[in-house]
């Protein structure tokens, strides 16, 4: 049996690489450098409106706190295998307003954070490094009072300047802090110091999609569905909160303890109407058509550029590459026209599904209601089964947890 530990002791074997502190010293229990002015105002990004704003779903978290646990086995060293977390149905129930299809599962339960007016680094215990972006890095975090376990993403304001992404991240803070779904990862809080901007992330202890479907190369049918089944699930929560995605790909997806896939990264999101320019950034690939007409109008899209991506990702689930992938200027020319082939080897229903959503017209594209009860969803997510569900009472894990 794998030795269990707390996260308190699991942290005494892991080093800090965050370059404010030094990283021969001892990690956890040292005093940060720099300790955090909570008066110090966000001089450089934030709005006090949205301070408040971002307060509100951290206050409503409920109070009961139950120890957080991690475990790991003896034989890897700084490899976490299993950790207790996270407390959805508490979130859940604390959310400001509750998605009607969220997943009825509890998952075990985690301490809340506290209700804390003003967050700082202080409060935090800083873990191993999780991953690194263009502007962050992140880390694994653990609130001392509580032992809430968290993602710690690090922001640098000069970066975000030089970058000129600062209305973008202030959008993203403002847009993911007010949503609550399983399928999409939580932005529980922010806070900063005069330097740099911390997000307090809801952490997903199994990285990204990504990574794991290059390993697979494609997903198996019911694995590919599954997942579908919970990217439905939270677009049609953001559509119903008229939050329009418009980034959904696999690099934009990670993966909680469970097998559970959660929506990450709303950089390019936007409350509709839409009011960004310059859309053509990043890969083209996950693109819809009328995103890449050469005179579209502003606002001239909708929330269905979302229903496009969803065909794509669809595809590239299934097939392991885009439908549309080619010379930048081929993919634009074949995004255009529709133009794409499934391969023998998918299924009739799921390439039904890929061809109801790949559809020119943004009209004519399935609705999301409708991707749910569409056959090959319901062919392999029995109704109430998801990915990351778990049996009842003993924990074990049932048909579907595909990501080890
Ligand atoms: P970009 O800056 O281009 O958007 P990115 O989305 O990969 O890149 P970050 O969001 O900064 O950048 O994340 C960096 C990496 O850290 C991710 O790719 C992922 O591997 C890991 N990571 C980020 N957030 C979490 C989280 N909440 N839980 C677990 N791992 C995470
Ligand atoms: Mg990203």
């Amino acid at each position: 049996m794998a030795e269990v530990q707390t996260l308190e002791q699991r942290f005494e074997s892991i080093t800090v690489q965050d370059e404010n502190y030094d990283s021969n010293a001892p990690v956890v229990q040292h005093k940060t450098k720099g300790a955090l002015n909570p008066a110090i105002p966000l001089s450089n990004l934030g709005t006090a409106a949205l301070q408040n704003r971002l307060k509100l779903p951290l206050q409503k978290l409920p109070a009961n706190a139950t120890g957080g646990k991690i475990a790991h086995s003896s034989a890897v060293n700084t490899t976490i295998t299993k950790i207790t977390l996270p407390s959805q149905a508490a979130q859940r129930s604390s959310a400001e307003s509750r998605p009607s299809d969220a997943d009825p599962l509890a998952l075990t339960q985690q301490p809340p954070l506290p209700k804390a007016k003003e967050f700082h680094l202080g409060m935090f215990e800083i873990g191993k490094p999780l991953g690194k972006g263009k502007f962050g890095r992140v880390y694994l975090a653990r609130e001392r009072s509580t032992g809430f376990v968290c993602a710690l993403k690090i922001l640098h304001k000069t970066e975000l300047q030089q970058g000129k992404v600062e209305k973008q991240v202030r959008r993203e803070i403002e847009i993911q802090s007010n949503l609550a779904h399983p399928n999409i990862l939580r932005l529980y809080g922010h806070f900063h110091d005069s330097k740099r901007i911390f997000l307090i992330l809801e952490f997903a202890g199994k990285g990204e999609l990504y990574k794991h479907l290059r390993k697979a190369q494609k997903f198996p049918e019911w694995q590919a569905a599954q997942y579908i089944a919970q990217m439905a699930s939270a677009l049609k929560y953001l559509h119903k909160k008229h939050v329009m995605h418009r980034d959904i790909k696999p690099e934009n997806i990670l993966v909680g303890l469970h097998g559970e896939i959660k929506i990450s990264d709303f950089g390019w999101s936007v409350h509709a109407p839409n009011n960004r320019r310059n859309t053509m950034c990043g890969t083209l690939d996950y693109l819809p058509p009328e995103m890449i007409k050469p005179n579209r109008e502003e606002n001239w899209y909708s929330e269905k550029v979302d229903l496009w991506s969803l065909g794509v990702l669809t595809y590239e689930f299934l097939v392991g590459e885009a439908p549309f992938e080619d010379t930048p200027v081929m993919t634009q020319r074949r995004i255009a026209r529709g133009e794409m082939s499934v391969p023998s080897f998918v299924s009739a229903e799921a390439r039904d599904l890929i061809k109801r959503l790949l559809v020119l017209d943004p009209e004519k594209r399935i609705p999301l209601e409708e991707v749910e009860k569409h056959p090959w969803i319901l062919k392999h997510c029995v109704k109430g089964e998801r990915a990351f569900q778990r049996a009842s009472g003993d924990g074990k894990k049932v048909k579907g947890d595909g990501v080890q």
